[in-house]
């Protein structure tokens, strides 16, 4: 593998600053440091800092052993089938630690059994380094001189503001097709570009993506969603031949008519623009822009034939797609009412034996109305209808339903996710 050289950038020479990052994670830092140990804070966390950006998670990677790491922090919790990885846990917030590792030797996506050649897959910083994706992910910030460590050339990068591959991006998306994801979705995220060579392979790859296992799958759609990246990450998607491979039927369906690519593209702005920035919108409204071109066109279809339409219509959509991407029953249940429910919202009220009531109490009717309110933000709905419901809606709040397990999670917590490595261990 062809390794760049070392390039050390000292304080004067970068903008990371203790003073921007989270204290929580300055004072693991700072403990591992003081007990004798290499200290970084590494991955998105250095990233996001010398963007400017305020990071969403901190990660550090140290030589400290996970055993050790449990011995110096009380609030640590090993995890991962083999505790290779260290939580540390500040209320709700969590400092992800882990040990210096290299890439590990055997290939997990084979099939059955697998055993480490080595138990020991703990590495030196170095590997450390060139077993992350991509460049930019890859830099060190030292907390023993607050020098920022290079060993991939990704600070040349970040300031070319390019999204390029540690090693041979062949191997590297083969090795782990989520890769490709990552690097629709940071470009989405930051604005970046795709170094050519990255590039090529991506799109050479992109029938690869599937082969990821689905729950990674659904992770990552989920995430294109945050920092309000939808309507990017889908313009790469489109152009990277990805979009194709996860979402062939809406793939189709917009290539066929022109008028539905930019309604699709109305609805993803709209998503964006509501909403928390930061976080992912819920998966209900998620799939609810991704199907709702498709349930218009096939409801009519089904009406014209004299079939009834609505639910049975979300139904046949979700087929293919919830073992793809295996999205949970729950989220397929309630997207049918959810789709089903938007033609009740332009419907008068009193009309066809329709109860106003009923159907305000109806589990989904929030996320139904939130949905319909990104149609309209799209062009797609009537403000003023979407104004008489929120009337409604404040004059007699629906009931409160008991609290629902949700996906999203509050500030500081992170969901389960990381590299193929990680896999076998979470
Ligand atoms: P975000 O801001 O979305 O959290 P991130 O870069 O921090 O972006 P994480 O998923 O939190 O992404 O991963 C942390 C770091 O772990 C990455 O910066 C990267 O160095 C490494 N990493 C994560 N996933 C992979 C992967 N699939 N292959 C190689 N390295 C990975
Ligand atoms: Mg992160």
């Amino acid at each position: 593998m062809k390794r760049t050289k070392l390039v050390v950038y000292s304080r004067d020479q970068h903008q990371v600053s203790r003073d921007d990052m989270d204290p929580d994670a300055v004072r693991v830092l700072y403990r591992l440091h003081k007990n004798g140990h290499i200290a970084y804070l590494v991955g998105g966390g250095v990233r996001d800092l010398l963007l400017d950006r305020k990071p969403k998670d901190y990660d550090i990677s140290t030589d400290a052993h996970p055993n050790r790491i449990k011995k110096l922090f009380r609030n640590a919790f090993l995890i991962g089938r083999r505790f290779r990885l260290a939580h540390i846990k500040f209320g709700e917030k969590i400092i992800e630690t882990s040990t210096f590792r290299r890439e590990p030797e055997v290939d997990k996506r084979a099939k059955g059994e697998f055993f480490h050649k080595h138990d020991n897959t703990f590495g030196t910083p170095e590997e450390d380094a060139h077993r992350r994706d991509f460049t930019i992910n890859a830099l060190f910030y030292n907390i023993a001189d607050f020098s920022v460590i290079d060993y991939v050339g990704g600070l040349k990068d970040l300031q070319k503001r390019t999204i390029r591959c540690i090693g041979n991006p062949d191997i590297r998306f083969k090795e782990d097709p989520i890769r490709m994801l990552r690097a629709i979705r940071f470009a989405a995220r930051m604005d970046f570009n795709i170094e050519p060579r990255t590039w090529r392979s991506l799109r050479r790859n992109a029938a690869e993506v599937i082969t990821a296992a689905p729950p990674r799958l659904l992770e990552e759609l989920y995430r294109f969603f945050g920092y309000s990246a939808g309507s990017a990450s889908f313009a790469w998607l489109k152009r990277s031949l990805v979009m194709g491979v996860l979402f062939p039927e809406l793939t189709a369906f917009i290539k066929a008519r022109r008028g539905r690519a930019a309604e699709f593209e109305a609805l993803l702005k709209a998503i964006d623009e509501g909403g928390d920035p930061y976080a992912p919108p819920k998966a209900e409204l998620i799939f609810a822009v991704l199907l709702y071109g498709m349930f218009e066109v096939r409801c009519a279809e089904h009406i014209e034939r004299g079939d009834h339409a609505g639910h049975e219509v979300v139904r046949e959509l979700l087929e293919p797609l919830m073992p793809r991407l295996r999205i949970p029953r729950r989220i397929g249940d309630r997207l049918v009412h959810i789709l089903d429910a938007q033609r009740r919202f332009d419907e008068q009220p009193g009309e066809r034996r329709f109860s106003r009531e009923r159907f305000m109490a109806q589990e989904t009717f929030v996320d139904a109305l939130d949905f319909y309110a990104i149609r309209t933000a799209a062009g797609q709905g009537d403000p003023a209808t979407l104004e008489d419901w929120r009337e409604w809606v404040k004059k007699d709040p629906p009931p409160e339903h008991a609290p629902r397990p949700t996906r999203r999670r509050r500030s500081g917590q992170r969901r389960r996710r990381g590299p193929r490595n990680d896999e076998a261990e979470e």
